[in-house]
């Protein structure tokens, strides 16, 4: 069943239909228009997944994804012309330009983490840029990816959008199949075997993926302000976020009055309704057993799958807590006393380890900041966590170990273009250096045209 709905896709691509710019915006009314009819019951299927409440359902995945879909049909046309680029003298008389064209027939696997955003945000991209798409979200968050499933495949042909739900039995069937594209979000173990498969039939591959993000805060900043945003980005959706800081670095002389701060967030957060819960009791087992007790300075409740926040003092980089992404509402804390030697520390740490997906510093002191954003990471923020994701024009993705490739707005129409270069050469004219034989006038007019 899997490879005939592949191979259906890949026969309607070919039939150039979705090559047509007013088709897709059509089709990007129609998945905002679906959206906006089906945001109660996404609501609610969020809600049993991961008890997000409907303030942080809408604004961290509809409403962003709402804000992702009308940002392309509002772009795309200007996204889609053929661009006209110079043509080098060496090919006089000529014109060169670039088809932006859609790769073809795109795999997108989504996480169960922000589960409706993370499959409909690479969907958007994937329409605006021209493409047929099978989309598999996560088995974790059942009620969220049966509601895709019903709102995709009731609005939708499938020779041009298919959700296929299933465990990693389907996934490891789909990845089996012939695509052009694949657009994976998830772990950098899962990753992996993804690119494998990919590599079978060379089919590209954008990988979305997490690791281990810091945040830096010196003693120049407002540790107040800086607790409120750190808190924030660490315990949205209970620390299930991709780019959440997983570890906090901060200077030992404001460590215990920012510690302060962090843990009057924390109960603040520790006691709202609209905290959310831990995706499954695997994950929660993990998480707890993270904890080093002797290092916990505040640890809310743990109820069911609600774990609330907990901050553990004087970790170092060979605690168990910073051996793996977190991926949940603990923050490690660790302490530095200079500058200079912290940046050497984290040079030699991610040579050691890999580079993060993001990284966050709050700081005044401008010499600092540059050194550190001469570290590698996917992205990040000065002074805010997670924000930075939040934009149509800052492209979003990892390096190495933390994804490749990169979208949002414009930078998703790229992800899933290919640049078709063509040169056009007139038949009027034809100079006749590059052909045999060779002498040392035709040497001499070459080097003047390349060098
Ligand atoms: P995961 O890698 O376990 O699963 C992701 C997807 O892969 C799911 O749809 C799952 O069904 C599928 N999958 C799992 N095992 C598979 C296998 N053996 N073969 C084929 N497919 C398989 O990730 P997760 O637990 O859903 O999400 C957490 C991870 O995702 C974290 O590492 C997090 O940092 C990362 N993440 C990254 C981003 C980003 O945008 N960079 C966003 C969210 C989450």
């Amino acid at each position: 069943m899997i490879s005939e709905i592949v191979e259906k896709q890949r026969k309607y691509f070919n039939s150039s239909k979705t090559l047509d710019v007013k088709f897709r915006i059509e089709m990007l009314r129609k998945l905002k228009q679906v959206i906006i009819q089906n945001s109660e019951l996404i609501e609610d299927a969020l809600y049993k997944d991961l008890h997000k409440s409907k303030t942080e359902s809408y604004m961290t995945e509809i409403g962003m994804a709402l804000s992702e879909v009308s940002y392309a049909i509002k772009h795309l046309r200007k996204w889609s012309k053929i661009k006209k680029v110079k043509t080098l003298m060496a090919n006089f008389p000529s014109k060169s330009y670039i088809i932006k064209e859609p790769y073809g027939n795109v795999l997108i696997i989504s996480p169960w983490n922000y589960p409706f955003l993370l499959t409909i945000n690479p969907l958007i991209s994937a329409i605006a840029a021209g493409n047929t798409a099978i989309i598999t979200p996560s088995e974790y968050s059942v009620s969220t990816s049966n509601v895709i499933y019903k709102m995709i495949n009731d609005n939708f042909d499938e020779e041009y959008i298919k959700v296929i739900l299933g465990k990693v039995e389907e996934t490891t069937e789909l990845l089996k199949q012939k695509f052009d594209l694949i657009f994976f979000t998830g772990s950098p173990r899962v990753g992996k075997i993804v690119m494998a498969a990919a590599s079978l039939n060379l089919t590209k591959v954008i990988l979305e993926l997490g690791g281990k993000s810091p945040v830096i805060v010196d003693d120049t900043t407002n540790l107040k302000l800086a607790s409120k945003r750190i808190a924030f980005g660490k315990f949205l959706n209970a620390g299930q976020t991709c780019v959440a800081p997983d570890f906090l670095i901060v200077k030992k002389s404001v460590k215990d009055e920012l510690i302060k701060y962090l843990i009057e967030d924390s109960k603040e957060i520790s006691n709202s309704n609209d905290y959310c819960h831990i995706i499954s009791k695997n994950s929660l087992d993990r998480l707890v057993n993270l904890l080093d007790e002797e290092k916990v300075i505040y640890k809310g409740k743990i109820d069911g799958l609600k774990m609330e926040p907990v901050i553990l003092d004087n970790v170092t980089f060979s605690d168990k807590v910073m051996q793996e992404e977190i991926f949940g509402p603990i923050l490690p804390i660790i302490e530095y006393e200079n500058e200079k030697e912290l940046v050497e520390t984290l040079k030699d740490y991610q040579l050691r380890t890999s580079y993060p997906l993001a990284f966050y510093v709050f700081s005044k002191n401008k010499k600092f900041i540059k050194e550190l954003m001469k570290l590698r990471f996917g992205g990040g923020c000065i002074n805010d966590t997670i924000n930075h994701l939040a934009s149509h024009e800052l492209p979003f993705g990892g390096i190495g170990n933390s994804g490749m490739g990169n979208y949002h707005g414009e930078h998703g129409f790229m992800a899933f273009t290919h640049e078709k270069s063509v040169l056009k050469k007139s038949l009027l004219v034809d100079i006749n250096l590059r052909y045999y034989p060779y002498n040392d006038k035709k040497n001499k007019t070459i080097k003047k045209f390349l060098k």
